[in-house]
């Protein structure tokens, strides 16, 4: 004799209002990860791509005032970048360049991008001074640069470690020319 269990299947209806989600703006290139917590939505690939390749072109940028949100441009300019791409986070080893002359998003040079893989840049290659400075929390162990200032609070050995914006090389040679380097 056996006695069979019969499984009750519980139909629980969750009524939780769907949260309205922006749209993306990167459809099929990026997901957003978006936390509640500060400073934890981030940017992920939706794609693989080879060291260097071109990820997407900046089209939705307009000026801007300096703010935790913006990208310095020049010496003197920033932009809003008014979509999904805002999200994109530092880290000190990072997978992607923004470089803000060509207006254009690339991996980077010295490794390939994969599908699910953070989209982060190396802030001070576009920031000469952040709005925020923070502690990162990257975790690229020896690498991570512990309080990112911006470029402004970093030499010339470990801005050399990455590729900048011209605005940024300029100032730096400018400053490291000025303190009589040899
Ligand atoms: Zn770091």
């Amino acid at each position: 004799m056996s006695t069979t269990m019969t499984a009750t299947t519980t139909t629980t209806t969750t009524t939780t209002p769907t949260p309205t989600e922006p749209t993306p703006t990167h459809p099929g290139l990026i997901r957003i990860h978006r936390s509640p917590l500060p400073f934890a939505s981030g940017a992920y690939s939706l794609v693989s791509l080879p060291a260097g390749s071109l990820l997407t072109k900046i089209t939705t940028a307009t000026p801007s005032k300096k703010a935790y949100t913006s990208v310095q441009t020049g010496r003197d300019s920033h932009i809003e970048l008014n979509s999904d791409l805002v999200y994109c986070n530092h880290s000190c080893d990072p997978t992607i360049n923004f470089d803000m002359e060509k207006m254009e998003i690339r991996v980077v040079d010295n490794r390939d991008l994969k599908a699910g893989d953070p989209l982060t840049f190396f802030y001070p290659s576009t920031e000469w001074e952040m709005d925020q400075p923070f502690e990162c929390t990257c975790g690229s162990g020896e690498k991570c640069k512990g309080w990112i200032y911006g470029a402004k609070n970093l030499g010339p050995e470990v801005l050399g470690e990455y590729w900048l914006n011209r605005h940024i090389g300029e100032i730096v040679g400018e400053r490291d020319d000025g303190e009589g380097r040899v």
